[in-house]
């Protein structure tokens, strides 16, 4: 047995923010960077598989985790003040997320605003390049530093190297389940530019009167408008958006918007169109349904909620039953954003 504080046949419901109840063969909260090569190689001894968990908002548990779950717990976040309008951070994977937002706030670092109050941790922000309101996390990140578990050493990668897609970066393709991230470096601004063109956030601001947000007024209007429309996981377990919003050719959306004048979709710079696929659900009259344990959230079709103590089964049997609705609706393939373990 390791000289590492693992703790053995624990329940993940607390680790998870759609609560399933699976259980971890081995779990152990990563305090110090050190811990992760020896736990590394403690699970290829032992022939188990890993499995690195942030917060836990975003990801699917099937069934019971048969090796070792890394519980990211490594804080520090360290300011280096470039002297100009730039400020550098590095920031430990443990961190908070939304804890950062308003640290940065504080500090009059300018940049994350639009990604208030997303959950989760510092260290799972570039594993799908967070975003939100028109935001994405590449825009602001310059590398980020971890063990590269196939190579056995610690390794730097450039914003450049990650690869970063909307939703997506490397650690999802080439480096899944291949890099155990410690830290990120962030370069943020001294200047404060409010990115406004999400109408949410643009009308809420009208409405309130607020022609040029503070950097203050701006996160406080994110904080409302989200919690005006997505369920607290910590009241009604969610994972957050369940699917992708998908992104068709030009030909395919336009029999589309000819079938379906209403259609919500978004222009992208390659020619194809990002489809809401929260409109497509509520048009085949998701929002809102149940299905035993599990459901649609009523105020935002693209969050499926675990109401009742539902398992990860019962959550991906909706969300396949969604799939192929929309498919035979639409023609549309979506695809989950969580991952699935
Ligand atoms: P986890 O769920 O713990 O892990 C997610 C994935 O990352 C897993 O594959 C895990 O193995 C891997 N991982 C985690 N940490 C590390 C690490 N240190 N090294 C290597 N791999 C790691 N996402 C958005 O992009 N925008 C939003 O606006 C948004 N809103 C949300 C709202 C709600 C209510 C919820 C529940 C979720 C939302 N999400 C959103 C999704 C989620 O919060 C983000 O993806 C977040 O970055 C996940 O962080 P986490 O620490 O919980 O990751
Ligand atoms: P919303 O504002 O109702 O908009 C619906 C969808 O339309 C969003 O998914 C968004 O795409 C897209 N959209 C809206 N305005 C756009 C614009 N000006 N340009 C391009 N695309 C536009 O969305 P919401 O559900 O309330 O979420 C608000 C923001 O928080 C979104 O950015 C969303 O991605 C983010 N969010 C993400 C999660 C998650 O788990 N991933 C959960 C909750 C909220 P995008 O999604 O590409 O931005």
């Amino acid at each position: 047995m390791s000289q590492l504080p693992l703790r053995q046949q624990v329940s993940l419901q607390s680790c998870n923010t759609l609560a399933i109840d699976a259980c971890a063969r081995y779990l152990l909260e990563v305090t110090e960077p050190g811990q992760i090569p020896a736990a590394v190689a403690f699970a290829k001894q032992q022939q188990l598989p890993l499995l690195v968990l942030g917060g836990g908002s975003n990801v699917v548990l099937s069934r019971d985790f048969p090796g070792v779950v890394l519980r990211m717990a490594l804080r520090g976040i360290d300011v280096i003040d470039t002297g100009h309008d730039d400020i550098v951070l590095d920031v430990a994977a443990g961190e908070n997320w939304h804890q950062l937002v308003e640290y940065c706030l504080q500090q009059g670092c300018h940049g994350l605003e639009n990604l208030a109050l997303i959950p989760g941790t510092a260290g799972a922000a570039p594993i799908q390049n967070i975003g939100a309101y028109g935001v994405e996390l590449e825009s602001l990140l310059e590398s980020v530093s971890g063990w590269d578990i196939a190579a056995g050493e610690w390794r730097t990668l450039s914003a450049a190297e990650c690869r970063f897609g909307y939703r997506d970066s490397i650690f999802k393709g080439e480096l899944r389940d291949r890099f155990i991230i410690t830290a990120i470096r962030l370069r943020l601004k001294r200047s404060f530019q409010p990115q406004l063109h999400y109408r949410a956030l643009a009308d809420y601001l009208q409405q309130a009167g607020i022609a040029q947000p503070t950097p203050q007024q701006l996160v406080q209007a994110v904080i409302d408008v989200r919690r005006s429309k997505l369920p607290d996981p910590a009241l009604t377990p969610n994972a957050g958006s369940f699917f992708k919003n998908p992104v068709v050719s030009a030909e395919q959306y336009a029999e589309l918007v000819e079938r379906f004048p209403q259609l919500v979709s978004f222009p992208q710079p390659d020619g194809g169109y990002k489809l809401a696929a929260g409109w497509l659900l509520e048009q085949a009259g998701w929002k809102g349904a149940q299905r035993g344990a599990v459901g649609v959230h009523d105020r935002q079709s693209l969050v499926l909620v675990n109401r009742d103590g539902g398992s990860g089964t019962e959550l991906l049997a909706l969300a396949e039953a969604i799939r192929q609705d929309v498919r035979e609706r639409f023609g549309v393939e979506l695809e989950i954003e969580p991952r699935v373990y």
